[in-house]
């Protein structure tokens, strides 16, 4: 730091005073096999309720993740009908969750940093719980933003496009679902969180979420590889080499400064609050 930097000094805000965390292969490794059975449930979902040929289902699936963000908003965005609920209890209700174990490495990580956290996941609000719970996380958050959050019924109008891949031209249908990695769901979120880009660090395992997110102007580390990529401003193979990698998280931490910054707390009150059941 270059003389007169010196925050105790100069009276500057902290660099750093909001985390946002995503959940899924970001506070646990992607071997836990998750995200593959989610992959299964998905395919197995359009296939069985939405009637669409079990041959086609893998590319369709594809396709809508890679252009809506998630496949449930690209079925939406093209005209499928279906209930939410009942989308989320069949694609998460059978997950793995007993692969998921406490982690109180991580959990001490956690605890351990002075910043504002709050997790912000395109999954639905039980799902965010059972992970959060299994993982012993569940205390360590000021809130959840989850599908829930940033997709309030008032909100969603069904589509009804008529859209068959593979997407030739510009006239791709717009989805009612709000998430990653749309600009609209990062805004959405900050304001949820009452929280400055800049002084916010985004934690997310999706190279296009993190390439998103640095479009939005905030810190970025991208999880889950060593391989910074479009974006990302450190790559982790893993959370637990957070402190490794950015000491600095810490070490405002027993500055004056830090002690003083005003935190609008009660801003967060519109987010789901962390779950403990
Ligand atoms: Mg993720």
């Amino acid at each position: 730091m270059a003389l007169g930097e010196n925050p105790l000094v100069t009276g500057q805000r902290p660099r750093y005073e909001c985390l946002l965390l995503d959940l899924d292969d970001t506070l646990y490794p992607l071997s836990s096999g998750l995200a593959a059975a989610c992959t299964n449930n998905i395919e197995d979902y359009v296939n069985q309720k939405l009637g669409v040929k079990k041959s086609r289902v893998p590319g369709l699936c594809r396709e809508l993740y890679k252009t809506y963000g998630t496949t449930m908003a690209g079925l939406k965005a093209v005209g499928y009908v279906f209930d939410f609920d009942d989308y989320h209890r069949f694609v998460h209700g059978r997950l793995p969750y007993e692969n998921l174990k406490p982690d109180p490495v991580l959990k001490n990580l956690l605890l351990s940093m002075p910043q504002r956290k709050i997790i912000f996941t395109n999954g639905d609000k039980v799902h965010a719980s059972k992970v959060l719970n299994r993982l012993g996380l569940q205390d360590c958050f000021e809130g959840i933003i989850c599908f829930e959050t940033l997709n309030t019924l008032s909100q969603i109008t069904e589509n009804n496009n008529d859209w068959d891949m593979p997407i030739v031209n510009s006239t791709i249908p717009e989805t009612p679902i709000t998430c990653k990695p749309s600009k609209e769901s990062i805004e959405q979120a900050l304001h949820l969180a009452n929280a400055d880009p800049q002084r916010t660090i985004f934690f997310d395992d999706s190279t296009r979420n993190i390439a998103a997110g640095k479009r939005a102007g905030l810190h970025t580390v991208l999880v889950g590889t060593s391989v910074r990529t479009e974006g990302a401003d450190f790559a982790l193979e893993s959370i637990h080499n957070i402190r490794e990698a950015l000491p600095e998280i810490w070490e405002e931490e027993n500055t004056e400064r830090s002690k003083n910054v005003v935190r609008s707390r009660g801003a967060v009150a519109t987010i789901e609050t962390v779950i403990t059941a």
